[in-house]
């Protein structure tokens, strides 16, 4: 099964690490493209999952995935680009060059998700105008890293440190959109206090009707409240409260919205309501013990999530990441 491996703070040093476990990747994964909605791509085998907007305003990046990966990801991002860039019925000897890639927006900090920001950010180009373009040499170069504050701050924590060009460089707090619509829609940050870790972030494209959701929400196992970067079992469930608040079903409970989970397959409302669900019951039944002072392994011996282990695998790490986020025992 999946272990946990994320910024842990082993012997007062923060390691490098992944939420899920990079020796269980493929070394050479296949990189998959799928078609969300309009603009909007899944690139897929990169470590988490990555959202594309590719279209003629360039390239936007919701994550980076793998750091191993970063190469097939870009050769992946540039196949698609051209083919994007060519459609049209344009003579088959005109190449249209295509746009570059010019956000790079990260969910959380994990390097599943952030590892190809430095080789992948490197390949792009920042949108530039006004006052900038001319007054700064490399204004223009790179695509910008966008992230929520605390992912920034607990970045540049890591040891051995990361090599700057990795780390965000537009951060924010509560709320950011981007100042103009980016491939024909408006894009919104929003952050989730507390819930996977203190940083995340949800990305809307409002046109398409399409979240990305980070670490939040996953189709591949139970969730990860990764206590030692500020999640939370609460936070947890609010922002897949807040995901329902959002989303809307376009015939009973299929359809409509789209969800892009951190890891697994494209979802819509019923997929987050069920995982919804399962979250309260645990966090539930795991309080409820808590209440008749069981210790932990009391708890797990009593398997509170008996009902979804054939679905999610192991649930070790989610009970006790709920057990501590109830009990505050980090
Ligand atoms: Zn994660």
């Amino acid at each position: 099964m999946k272990t946990p491996r994320t910024y842990l703070a082993a012997a007062g040093t923060l390691v490098l690490a992944a939420c899920f476990a990079v020796a269980q990747q493929p070394q050479n994964p296949e990189i998959r493209i799928e078609p969300v909605r309009g603009h909007l791509y899944l690139i897929n085998g990169a470590g988490g999952n990555i959202l594309a907007s590719v279209g003629p305003d360039g390239v936007l990046l919701v994550d980076s995935g793998l750091s191993q990966n970063a190469d097939r990801v870009l050769a992946a991002i540039n196949k698609l680009n051209v083919e994007i860039a060519n459609r049209g019925g344009l003579p088959t000897t005109t190449v249209v060059p295509p746009k570059p890639i010019r956000y790079i927006v990260n969910t959380h900090l994990h390097a599943d998700h952030t590892g190809g920001n430095e080789k992948i950010a490197k390949a792009g180009k920042t949108i530039t105008g006004g006052n900038v373009t001319g007054e700064f040499g490399d204004a223009a170069e790179g695509a910008t890293i966008i992230s929520q504050q605390a992912v920034l701050d607990r970045m540049s924590q890591i040891k051995p440190a990361l090599p700057f060009a990795a780390l965000p460089e537009d951060t924010y707090h509560d709320d950011k959109r981007l100042s103009h619509f980016f491939n024909g829609e408006a894009v919104i940050l929003q952050h989730m206090p507390a819930a996977h870790t203190d940083g995340d972030t949800f990305v809307y494209f409002r046109g398409s009707d399409v979240l990305a959701t980070g670490d939040i929400f996953v189709t591949t196992s139970y969730p990860f409240i990764d206590l030692a970067n500020g999640g939370s079992v609460q936070g947890e469930l609010n922002a897949l409260n807040h995901i329902l608040d959002l989303a809307v079903a376009e015939f009973r409970t299929e359809g409509g919205t789209l969800i892009v989970p951190g890891h697994g397959r494209i979802c819509d409302i019923a997929d987050v309501a069920y995982y919804r669900d399962m979250v309260t019951i645990v966090r539930d039944r795991v309080q409820d013990m808590i209440k008749r002072d069981m210790t932990l392994e009391q708890v797990k011996a009593a398997k509170p999530t008996a009902d979804w282990d054939p679905r999610y695998g192991s649930p070790d790490r989610f009970v006790e990441g709920v057990y501590r986020s109830l009990t505050n025992k980090k």
